[in-house]
């Protein structure tokens, strides 16, 4: 039997499905990886991502911020893949229960996915630090340097930098998630940044199905690892 249909088997069987994904979803869509090795560490900044994305470097230098976040994380024109849309079919069946993502580019909301428990936040939300008005996508990405609110404050992008906590609500929502679930499905993860990892031990159910390019620490307990591209696999399920 092919990876793909032990998965589909596993998927038939399923009632309380969830989905953990990782960066590796979007680099299907065009997005790059932040750590992955063609992502963008290896191109020419003055400082590495990690550190222009952080909440020290938000707070000192605002505009070099808006500027390495305007050019590397518009969505815009980015559409969802085959993945995002075979996750709304499942949940339009009622058999997924949630995603759950680390992703900040929308295209699990864009292909029409209802629970989506954002652990990084999302680009399409914004507000100004001073007065609270929400501000959608591009009017930070259109905005020339720094984008501000009409009463003057800086519109902050509802996305957790480096250094700032997780939101505690949507954290508790995703450990509820997998700890109920019957099928946890891993994807486009190595698992190897906390706290990614720390979200597969809250899993009780039966199924655990881990599909990444590379090796993960938690391969040897899961019941299906595949080491493939995420469309290569769903692409083929029904
Ligand atoms: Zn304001």
């Amino acid at each position: 039997m092919e990876n793909y249909e032990k998965l589909q088997k596993i998927i038939d069987e399923s009632k309380n499905i969830v989905f953990f994904g990782g960066a590796g979803v979007s680099t299907e869509s065009g997005i790059k990886d932040f750590r992955s090795v063609d992502g963008l560490y290896n191109e020419k900044y003055d400082y590495p991502p990690e550190v222009m994305l952080s909440r020290t470097f938000f707070d000192n230098h605002p505009e070099e911020f808006f500027k390495f976040y305007k050019d590397k994380l518009n969505p815009e024109g980015v559409e969802p893949n085959v993945t995002h849309k075979y996750l709304v079919k499942l949940e339009d069946e009622g058999k997924l229960k949630a995603v759950v993502t680390q992703n900040i580019d929308g295209l699990h909301e864009k292909a029409g996915s209802k629970n989506v428990l954002l652990l990084h936040g999302t680009t399409y939300i914004n507000h100004c630090m001073n007065c609270g008005k929400e501000y959608g996508a591009q009017d930070v990405f259109n905005s020339k340097g720094i984008p501000r609110c009409s009463c003057g404050g800086i519109i902050k992008p509802d996305v957790v930098l480096y250094e700032e906590p997780l939101n505690d609500i949507t954290v508790g929502k995703a450990v509820k998630a997998i700890s109920e679930c019957d099928t946890l499905i891993v994807a486009g993860t190595s698992l190897v940044v906390y706290p990614a990892a720390m979200y597969v031990r809250y899993f009780n159910g039966k199924h655990l199905v881990i599909i990444n390019r590379s090796e993960t620490q938690y391969d040897d307990i899961a019941e299906l690892v595949i080491h493939d591209s995420l469309g290569n696999i769903f692409s083929k399920l029904k």
